[in-house]
């Protein structure tokens, strides 16, 4: 599988099963504590839409996909992510 064709697959991954993977608990849809490690959040800013499969932090301003969920938590590149997940 090259590169596009595994984006495309990993990004049709729910987020909630991303989460589960990387060892977060995220709830299918709706709002949660942000997840990422450096984002002290004492409100559930962080919410999930799981028709667009979209994810957005409204405290630290960050919002991606299944990706970009396993780029800030591990804290890599893209590409790295991408790796990370490939099937
Ligand atoms: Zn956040």
């Amino acid at each position: 599988m090259d590169i596009k064709a595994a984006t495309k697959f990993l990004n049709s991954i729910p987020i909630t099963e991303v989460g589960r993977h990387l060892g977060l608990k995220l709830p299918e849809h709706g709002g949660v504590r942000c997840p990422f490690p450096d984002h002290r959040d004492s409100n559930p800013s962080f919410s999930i839409y799981r028709k667009q499969n979209r994810w957005i932090c409204y405290g630290c301003g960050r919002q991606g996909g299944s990706i970009d969920l396993v780029k800030e938590v591990l804290g890599t590149s893209f590409i790295e992510a991408v790796r990370h997940q490939r099937p």
